[in-house]
């Protein structure tokens, strides 16, 4: 499985780079970017099967991605965010994401959110 990850920290990818290999998901490829912008360029580029999104970035945000990302793709998109679930989440939802994950997350929490949606 191909998954993009969009978080404008460079260790926080990393650290879910990590936790996808350690949920065992069979995650072959991944590639990043640091805001929703670079994220939409990306998802044009490599066609990835999920995407995980961070909410707060510079330039374009996670939520602005969904929005715009939902417009030519069924792509299912995670928000991976420390805005607390509630309002952001059904704002989210309505947006697009599939489904939305608080951090710090472990590996299984991410997996099983995960495996909801592919
Ligand atoms: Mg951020």
């Amino acid at each position: 499985m191909k998954v993009l990850l969009i978080d404008d920290s460079s260790l926080m990818r990393k650290m879910i780079v990590r936790a996808l290999r350690q949920a065992d998901l069979g995650v072959d490829e991944t590639f990043e970017a640091a805001n929703g912008e670079e994220g939409l360029a990306a998802l044009k580029a490599h066609s990835p099967e999920l995407v995980l999104c961070d909410w707060n970035m510079p330039v374009m945000g996670g939520l602005e991605f969904v929005k715009h990302a939902c417009e030519f793709s069924k792509i299912p998109i995670i928000m991976l965010t420390t805005e607390s679930v509630g309002e952001k989440e059904a704002e989210a939802r309505k947006a697009g994401a599939r489904g939305y994950v608080t951090k710090p997350f472990t590996p299984e929490k991410l997996g099983d959110a995960i495996r909801e949606v592919v």
